[in-house]
């Protein structure tokens, strides 16, 4: 039983709760719940379970998409003198979750904000995806309508990094294939119900993990991580020609050739020869 000892100075708490295992709340999260004078939570039938866990009841109030605009002022106020925390069913607050307009007002109303980091499942889908983890981007959730889906989807096409979606099972299926056709066959991992007991991360071609999704999407909770686009093409030779063509307007033989060269990753000398070609 967590018993309170001191209150928590006045602002907004930002506590990030678990993915579906208890034992990943943190000790400074439960800490902090179990001082907090007033919860904000996403639904608060699935915060008083995890209060339960950790054997303390406090204060709790709906803040969610559809009354956030109306609770959010009352929220603010209380602030300057009371500690508010805020959390989602699952994870960090603020990630496909409502709260940063919180964090923002919070701010402009001169309110101390902390943070109370934890886990999240894009990254935890991450760290099961074995995909390149140097740059990547959360994209959240994709439309459901295959149209504005293809073109969110092309939008991402030239993006240079590893590309995270939250689904859903229903879902899975058609936001594979549309990845395939829009992304390309890339790499990529379907990771599922992380940290429960039926955590799996089953990795292959998008085209692949559409087939076998293909019959029905799986039960649960889902991220899917997609590898970043592969090398780009080599320039063609009509590339290069256009390329050399305008910088023979501007500059000599070797300086065309030497630029053109180091822009589209092509031989100097040879570039160079050709544009000598092309002088006459
Ligand atoms: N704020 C949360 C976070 O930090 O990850 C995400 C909330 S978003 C409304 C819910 C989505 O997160 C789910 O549809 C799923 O895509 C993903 N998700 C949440 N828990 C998960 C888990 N245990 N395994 C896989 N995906 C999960």
């Amino acid at each position: 039983m967590t018993t309170p000892v001191e209150p928590l100075s006045p602002g907004l708490y930002i506590v990030a709760t678990p993915i579906g295992n208890l034992g990943d709340l943190s000790p400074r999260a439960a800490d902090v719940l179990a001082r907090a004078d007033a919860i904000a939570a996403e639904d608060t039938r699935v915060t008083a379970t995890l209060l339960r866990h950790i054997g303390t009841k406090r204060p709790m109030l709906a803040y969610h998409d559809h009354n956030a605009d109306q609770v959010r002022p009352g929220l603010i106020a209380r602030m300057g003198a009371e500690a508010i925390a805020l959390v989602s069913d699952a994870g960090t607050p603020l990630i496909s979750d409502p709260g940063f307009k919180l964090v923002r007002d919070a701010r402009a109303a001169g309110h101390a904000v902390t943070t109370i980091p934890g886990p999240c499942a894009a990254v935890a889908a991450l760290t099961l995806a074995g995909l390149p983890t140097d740059r990547f981007l959360f994209a959240g959730f994709l439309p459901s309508k295959a149209g504005a889906r293809a073109a969110e989807i092309a939008e991402l096409a030239g993006v240079r990094a590893t590309l995270v979606f939250y689904e859903s099972g229903p879902r899975l299926a058609a936001c594979l294939l549309a990845l395939a056709e829009g992304l390309g066959d890339r790499e990529a991992a379907v990771t599922r119900e992380i940290t429960k007991k039926f955590e799996e991360a089953v990795t292959g071609t998008l085209s692949a993990l559409a087939a076998r999704y293909a019959e029905g999407g799986p039960k649960g909770e889902i991220v899917v991580v997609v590898a970043p686009p592969g090398a780009p093409e080599p320039a063609s030779a009509d590339d290069a020609d256009a390329a050399l063509a305008e910088a023979l307007t501007r500059l000599p033989a070797s300086k065309a050739a030497a630029e053109v060269a180091k822009r589209l990753g092509l031989d100097r000398r040879a570039l160079y020869a050709r544009a000598l070609e092309m002088k006459g």
